[in-house]
């Protein structure tokens, strides 16, 4: 799998080739505004390199994941989040629209369960 798929919107903002409200980059990670936020903060956690989702992650992406979760932590705290939830669908069937892996973290507004 290449790392960056020019027809992969997500592959296509890391680079800058689409804008978007970044809050956060790393070499390897970054963390930007969903354009249609469901809550009152809305982010989208992703790798530079494309994976499609959840489901091609490998243990070779161990370090990646970790840096993933280390920039939603560190979003959420300059977010100000008392708590927030993290998402990630995988698959057409859970919702997934973009296919290349992202995390969402929502927060902001209380948050129900069961997720619909
Ligand atoms: P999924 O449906 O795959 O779980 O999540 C994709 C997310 O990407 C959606 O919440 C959608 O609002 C967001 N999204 C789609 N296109 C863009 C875009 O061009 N810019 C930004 N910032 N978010 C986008
Ligand atoms: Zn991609």
């Amino acid at each position: 799998m290449p790392d960056f798929d020019p027809t992969c919107l997500f592959c296509r903002i890391a680079v800058g080739e689409i804008p978007s409200d970044t809050v956060l980059a790393t070499d390897e990670v970054v963390v930007f505004r969903d354009v249609n936020p469901r809550a009152p903060t809305h982010l989208l956690a992703i790798p530079r390199r494309h994976i499609p989702s959840v489901a091609e992650v490998t243990d070779a992406d161990a370090a990646l994941l970790s840096a993933l979760f280390a920039a939603l932590r560190t979003a959420a705290g300059q977010a100000g989040l008392p708590g927030y939830r993290i998402v990630s669908n995988v698959g057409p069937e859970a919702g997934q629209s973009v296919f290349h892996l992202h995390f969402h973290l929502l927060g902001g507004r209380p948050m129900e369960w069961p997720p619909g």
